[in-house]
């Protein structure tokens, strides 16, 4: 086995006993495999080993590497992990298949307008500031029902809720935070949980783990 393989097989083990605890299903959660900063040539041996949904933060990045990928595996599904800009939305539309950042107003227009023209509906978490960090992304804890509001005035899918956690603190009580907001708005999905905390995501009830590090080794 690769490297690449063996650790996927890590990942997938890990994930397991996390179901096992929680009583939930393997199938219920899926691994969003980060290849930010990894080559097409990184990517090939986690495809060869089977892994078909992959993640990225950047557009510009994403576009160089995956058109091609994609040509050869055409069941691969695409996310868009980070930041979007709002003059982006018509390239993030055209790429991926899920868009994990929706956070705002402006944004909301732009890919509902992007998804409009493309006529193609793209599922979209809507991110949460779960922290309350004034330098992060994420829609403000106190704005979140106006903007679920909003986004169901829209066609778009929405997929669920998703957060990045404050570095350098416990995960688990955000996570927890997460799945009662989503609870309380009747939100399914929950994309949470990276390297360093997905076994407790799912524990938490993540549907969405993002896992960059932990498959490809040191950031590329
Ligand atoms: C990079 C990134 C990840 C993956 O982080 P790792 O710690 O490498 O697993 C997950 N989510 C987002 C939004 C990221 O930018």
């Amino acid at each position: 086995m690769t490297n690449a393989a063996t650790r996927l097989a890590e990942v997938h083990a890990n994930i397991a006993r996390a179901c096992k605890q929680a009583r939930r299903e393997v199938s219920d959660v899926t691994l969003i495999a980060v290849s930010k900063t990894h080559d097409a040539p990184a990517i090939q041996p986690l495809i060869d080993a089977g892994q078909r949904v992959f993640g990225e933060n950047r557009v510009q990045e994403a576009q160089g590497k995956w058109p091609a990928l994609r040509e050869a595996h055409p069941d691969i599904e695409l996310h868009l992990i980070g930041q979007l800009q709002s003059n982006k939305a018509e390239e993030a539309v055209a790429l991926f298949d899920y868009i994990h950042g929706l956070d705002r107003p402006s944004l909301l227009t732009a890919l509902a307008k992007a998804m409009d023209k493309a006529g193609r509906l793209v599922p979209c978490f809507v991110q949460v500031n779960i922290g309350d960090e004034a330098q992060k992304g994420g829609c403000p804890i106190a704005e979140l029902p106006a903007f679920l509001a909003a986004v169901r005035t829209t066609p778009i899918p929405l997929a669920g809720l998703m957060c990045i956690p404050p570095a350098d603190t416990e995960a688990a009580p955000f996570f927890a935070f997460l799945a009662k907001l989503a609870a309380d708005h009747g939100v399914t999905g929950l994309s949470m949980g990276m390297s360093g905390d997905y076994e407790t995501a799912v524990m938490l009830g993540a549907s969405h783990v993002r896992v960059g590090t932990a498959l490809f080794g040191s950031r590329g």
